[in-house]
């Protein structure tokens, strides 16, 4: 049963409307444009990674995707977390192309991919960090169930390789298509059941409650100043920005789109790079608009949440 969904990240939506929003000459537009890839990689291999997550047995798993847990002042990401009455395991997935080398004398990947050599840190341990906070986490709430974990390579032509005396990396790091299996044998493995199906869906609650969603500034993370974002709002059609307000719809001059709803997009993206509420005026210098009924008109069609009144009325992000 998913607890929680996997859904795309905050990030991914938010580097979206920040290369949109940026002019391609921009001194930090290929940073953001690689963040951009790596992270929309990362997600991707989570989702193919989910794809078999689905097989599982519903009333027997209890499924969290993408679960951020406090640990001490900081908190840590499991990418997928299972929870059953007996154990509960965490998978780190990685989407990496290429040749992978667990190298376990340095603790460090090694991929070799069009005829290059990268290291990158080494999976295996950062799954065991995980391991290791979600213990804790379990500790200091007197809950005692057994932890586990695989690392998953989501990319099915992606090779592994280690040296055979590796055995960790033999026996944590696997495919997704071998994942179900994998599961079986933890499964069968640990045996004791600690919890009836009640607890551990009361657990699962409270691993939801504790879930903490990952703060994401994409104007602060570059260092960028508001007025380095392109306002207006964008063209449908052929993305061009702005589109301009005539005969009460938006026009846009280059392809010649008419859109009455193009606005709506605007008004995702300044709360995706802004913050999470917006006021007639910050509408009306986003989108370039001069009149405050029509921008009032407008934001009142959102059907948005609001705070405050008049002038001061705040419109917030759902
Ligand atoms: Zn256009």
């Amino acid at each position: 049963m998913q607890i929680k969904k996997l859904m795309i990240p905050a990030k991914v939506v938010a580097l979206e409307c920040l290369l949109r929003r940026l002019h391609e000459s921009h001194p930090k537009y290929s940073e953001i444009e690689a963040d951009y890839a790596r992270f929309l990689k990362g997600y991707r291999g989570e989702k193919a990674v989910a794809y078999y997550l689905n097989f599982l047995p519903d009333k027997k798993f209890y499924l969290f995707h993408s679960l951020r847990l406090p640990s001490g002042k900081s908190h840590f990401q499991m990418d997928h977390l299972l929870l059953t009455t007996r154990f509960a395991l965490i998978l780190e997935c990685k989407n990496f192309f290429g040749t992978l080398f667990f190298d376990d004398s340095f603790n460090q990947m090694i991929r070799i991919a069009n005829e290059k050599e990268e290291g990158f840190q080494d999976p295996i341990s950062q799954a065991k960090w995980h391991q290791q906070q979600l213990k804790s986490f379990f500790h200091s709430r007197n809950i005692s169930l057994p932890t586990d974990y695989f690392v998953v390579i989501s990319n099915p032509s992606t090779i592994v390789k280690t040296n055979p005396q590796n055995r960790q990396a033999l026996k944590k790091v696997i495919h997704g298509h071998s994942l179900l299996d994998k599961i079986a044998e933890a499964d069968r493995m640990f045996q004791t059941e600690l919890f009836d199906p009640k607890e551990v869906r009361n657990l699962g609650k409270r691993l939801l409650k504790s879930h903490v969603e990952e703060e994401f500034d994409a104007l602060e993370k570059y260092r960028l100043r508001k007025s380095e974002i392109l306002t207006g709002v964008r063209c449908p059609q052929c993305e061009r920005i702005p589109m301009i307000r005539k005969n009460r719809t938006w026009f846009c001059s280059e392809c010649r789109t008419k859109d009455k709803n193009a606005h709506v997009s605007a008004v995702e993206d300044y709360f995706h790079l802004f913050g999470a509420s917006i006021t007639n005026k910050q509408f009306r210098d986003f989108v370039h608009l001069e009149s405050e009924d029509t921008a009032k008109r407008l934001l009142k069609s959102l059907n948005l949440p609001t705070k405050g009144a008049n002038k001061g009325r705040k419109y917030l992000k759902p």
